[in-house]
């Protein structure tokens, strides 16, 4: 039942996971959405995405799962290979959507931002891009926002689901940790091997590298760089460095190495993660997906808590009586989640730095496991 009889309109600023979910569910609930997106309209480029179950899980209830696994490459096994080259056990994550569906899916990020998309504009959201937001100021129960075109909103709710630098963040006057964890975790486009038809994950002797399948013709390989300085490497240098890195990995590895060609699709990223150290709104503001809580990689499940964040946030505003109650609600259901993902991520890196990857395999399973608990 809809307990909210006040306004429905909502500015949410940052058209990435969970701003594009958010707009969906709220949509969808009979709220007028805008969207404020600083990027240009083209989907974002880049690597590719592993959607794990409660990803899916939470696409499925947007009615997309299908979607994305028609256009990725779903499987349900992550096969780990010891130092030595020897297996060290395969994990069998739950069908969270049932059991004739695969349990995750590797699809490219533009193909995720694409179906996202679509499905907002569907709902009605107007997505704008190019604009920011410059300032929020709370006025009684409404918010007023302006963007960068110097237009101004008289909103009942504003969302800032920006992503970990989220400028909505620091103009609600919300403090997080955005901390580095000396690692850089690098990923590439590449041929899919025919004997891919999982995650395959290599520990190295210094590094941990992998391949996650996104299609029939199509996978993407990952490196974990341990013990580094944030640096920047020119374009040019990147395929020839990850090559370098997977040098000294045992096994398959070396085939996965020969696929990486001198293209564009190599990028390096430096491993960060954001907690939000109090409350996640104020007034009718608030903040969702990595602006509120991004998790380190490793986990891949950062896009999950993005759109679980979306459709929490447009129920629980759904049922009750005002935006204020209906966020207090939000946040009480989703904190404690969202700081156990995170903290659990850097644990993990921490284990990899140590290179103690047989401690960190087991805790990485138990937090998968902890995600498959409802949202
Ligand atoms: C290298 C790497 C690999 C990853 N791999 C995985 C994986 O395999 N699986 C997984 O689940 N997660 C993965 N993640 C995490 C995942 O990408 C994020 O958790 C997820 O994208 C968060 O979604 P979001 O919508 O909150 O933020 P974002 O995806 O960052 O989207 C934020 C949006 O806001 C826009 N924006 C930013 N600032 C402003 C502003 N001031 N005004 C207006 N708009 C703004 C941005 O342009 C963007 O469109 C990975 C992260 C990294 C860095």
């Amino acid at each position: 039942m809809n307990r909210y009889r006040g306004v429905r309109t909502a500015v949410i600023v940052g058209a990435g996971i969970a701003g594009l979910t958010a707009a969906t569910a709220l949509a969808r609930a009979g709220w007028q959405v805008e969207i404020a997106e600083v990027g240009p309209p083209k989907a974002p480029s880049g690597w590719g995405l592993c959607l794990t179950g409660p990803s899916l899980r939470a696409l499925d209830e947007v009615g997309l799962a299908d979607a994305c696994l028609a256009e990725g490459y779903g499987m349900s096994t992550i096969t780990h290979v010891d130092v030595d080259g020897e297996p060290a056990g395969e994990a069998r994550l739950p069908r969270l959507i049932g059991a004739r569906r695969p349990a995750m899916v590797g699809i490219g990020r533009p193909v995720v931002h694409r179906i996202l998309l679509a499905e907002a504009r569907r709902c009605g959201a107007v997505v704008r891009h190019g604009v920011t937001v410059t300032a929020v100021d709370h006025e009684r129960e409404l918010v007023r926002v302006r963007l960068s075109d110097g237009t101004v909103r008289q909103v009942a709710l504003l969302v800032g689901a920006d992503g970990i630098r989220s400028a909505v963040r620091s103009l609600l006057g919300l403090k997080a940790s955005l901390d580095f964890h000396g690692q850089r975790v690098w990923r590439a486009l590449v041929p899919r091997p025919r004997w891919a038809t999982g995650i395959h994950q290599f520990a190295g002797k210094a590094d941990t590298a992998g391949l996650v399948p996104l299609s029939d013709r199509q996978a993407y390989v990952f490196l974990t760089e341990n013990r580094v300085e944030r640096s920047v490497l020119p374009d040019a240098a990147l395929a020839p460095r990850l090559r370098q890195l997977l040098e000294g990995f045992p096994g398959r590895v070396e085939e996965i190495r020969s696929l990486v060609a001198e293209s564009a699709s190599v990028v390096r990223r430096p491993v960060l993660t954001a907690l939000l150290e109090g409350a996640w709104n104020r007034g009718n503001g608030v903040v969702i997906g990595d602006a509120a809580h991004a998790p380190a990689p490793q986990m891949a499940s950062g896009a999950a808590l993005a759109v679980e964040d979306g459709l929490v946030l447009a129920r629980e505003l759904a049922r009750h009586e005002s935006v204020e109650r209906g966020l207090h609600a939000f946040v009480s259901r989703r904190a404690k989640r969202c700081r156990t993902l995170v903290e659990t991520s850097v644990a993990i890196a921490g284990l990899e730095q140590a290179r103690r990857h047989h401690e960190a395999y087991p805790l990485a399973d138990s937090c998968h496991r902890l995600m498959a608990e409802p949202a």
